[in-house]
């Protein structure tokens, strides 16, 4: 749709095809709305496919098998020597991984007939987007309603130059050519995490530094606590309190000066990478929101009402680039929502249940409060836990490390929060998702029948014991 000179119209225009955009373009189109896609980069999908879920997803299990085949094969009586890493067929089987994606995004834009526009999209009147392609002129299209899901990018840290390839952000640790002798990961969020293990998996020395005194903030502290030994075990080095206070990149080894938190002396950390990943902030640049009278929050959001609609009128904002957690789900659902309001039906995200997963081995999952939030809350709960060392699944398979653990309100049972941390965790919180959705109590998930002999029987265990009566412990 390049080079049109006339204006085209719209129901509905999307800008950005991450996970946000292209569900939002596609359920509008499904409901009968003419929807137009405008994306800047050459392939869709945003960062969740291109450099962010997917991508990590791949490399983490990829390397998860690299080292099972080096450390776990050998006790199952699967002889198959040393296991050698090439990295470049790793770094192509995670390249093969993010392109059946974004061709899959192309191949359902154009089933549903989405038109797509490649460029910078840039609001310049209600109802009206001006796209700037790379090269050449820049064209207009109309609509009578816009969606902004134009997603996030990397948090800088003030002094300390991303250059992707010694010094990196998420988008440089996906594809370094070499596996680094020390990794100094900045910020002990999912992404650090989850890309630290992927590195260490493969022969790097790790070193974690977390300006808070834990690590993943937001995940019940408990299990945070038995994740740190646990990545601790595996030989993640942390140093918590403590802040990288810049990063000397003149030498042939980076030298961070690292200081704690509080204040106090600095100490030198020499690394071949540096990987910040500090979190991410809403990319807004070049939306043109000044012009139609958008202000972004204190965080750099844009603000939205229950309906996704912004202060500017037809203008609607959804994803990363909105409050609530950067997660490609919530902005799936989002994007869903916001397009069955436009079509007059009653679209709605319920923020209380939205799962959140951490891709390490084992791996921690989450959905609802934790005890920390229940006690600032004043609500009163139970606690269920069931350790995976007493799971009959997780024993045969020797990956034991671990637990359940259910907070139900202790007026009324129902389930408030899950928490995971396990094998496959990822997975077992659907079940848990869908039980609070559904606002089920903790009896309702003890009384379900799980088939023997999964890892979700420590769901029901973990619900059992809700009221002191599991079976297996
Ligand atoms: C390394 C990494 C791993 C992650 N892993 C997970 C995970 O496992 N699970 C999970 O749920 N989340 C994960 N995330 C987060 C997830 O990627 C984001 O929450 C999700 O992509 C947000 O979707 P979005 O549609 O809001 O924006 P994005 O996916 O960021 O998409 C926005 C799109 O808009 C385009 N764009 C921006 N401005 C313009 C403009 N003016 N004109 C045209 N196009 C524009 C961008 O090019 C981009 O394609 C991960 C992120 C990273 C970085």
């Amino acid at each position: 749709m390049d080079g049109q000179e006339f204006v085209v119209s719209y129901d509905l225009i999307v800008i950005g095809s991450g996970p946000g955009g292209y569900v939002c373009a596609i359920r509008a189109a499904q409901l009968g709305m003419k929807v137009a896609v405008i994306e800047k980069e050459k392939t869709f999908g945003g960062t969740c496919l291109n450099i962010g879920c997917i991508p990590s997803k791949a490399l983490l299990h990829a390397s998860e098998l690299f080292e099972e085949a080096g450390h776990a094969f050998d006790k199952m009586g699967i002889k198959v020597g040393a296991p050698a890493l090439d990295l470049p067929a790793m770094l192509k089987f995670k390249d093969e991984g993010v392109d059946g994606n974004v061709k899959g995004v192309a191949f359902l834009f154009r089933k549903n007939k989405i038109d797509t526009h490649t460029g910078i999209g840039r609001i310049t009147a209600p109802g009206v987007v001006e796209v700037k392609p790379a090269h050449g002129a820049a064209t207009t299209i109309e609509g009578k309603a816009i969606v902004i899901a134009t997603g996030s990018d990397v948090a800088r840290l003030k002094g300390i130059t991303i250059d992707e390839k010694r010094i990196v952000s998420s988008t440089g640790a996906l594809s370094l050519p070499k596996v680094p002798q020390h990794l100094l990961v900045v910020g002990a969020g999912v992404i650090g995490l989850e890309l630290g293990s992927v590195w260490r998996r493969l022969g790097a020395k790790v070193m974690v530094v977390e300006f808070l005194d834990r690590i993943v903030p937001g995940i019940d502290a408990e299990l945070a606590r038995q994740f740190q030994r646990t990545l601790e075990k595996q030989g993640v080095i942390f140093k918590l309190a403590s802040k990288v206070a810049a990063i000397d990149a003149k030498g042939a080894v980076l030298k961070a000066s690292v200081e704690p938190a509080a204040g106090g002396e600095t100490t030198t950390v020499e690394a071949d990478v540096a990987l910040v990943a500090i979190g991410r902030v809403p990319h807004t640049e070049g939306l043109g929101l000044d012009e139609i009278g958008i202000s972004l929050d204190n965080r750099g959001r844009i603000p939205v009402d229950q309906h996704f609609a912004t202060t500017a009128p037809g203008v609607y904002a959804i994803g990363d680039v909105i409050a609530g957690p950067m997660l490609a789900h919530k902005a799936q659902d989002e994007g869903i929502a916001v397009a069955e309001i436009l079509a007059g039906k009653a679209g709605h995200v319920n923020y209380d249940v939205i799962p959140n997963v951490i891709y390490t081995m084992p791996e921690v999952a989450s959905v609802g409060k934790t005890e920390e939030e229940l006690k600032a809350a004043s609500v009163a709960y139970n606690v269920g836990k069931f350790p995976f060392t007493a799971n009959g699944r997780a024993k045969a398979n020797q990956q034991t490390d671990g637990f359940v653990k259910i907070l139900a309100d202790a007026a009324t049972d129902r389930v408030l929060g899950v928490h995971i941390m396990g094998s496959d965790a990822g997975n077992m919180i659907a079940e848990a998702a869908i039980a609070m959705e559904l606002g089920a109590a903790a009896e309702d998930l003890a009384r379900t029948c799980h088939a023997h002999p999964t890892l979700p029987e420590a769901v029901k265990e973990a619900a059992l014991a809700v009221e002191k009566r599991a079976i297996h412990m």
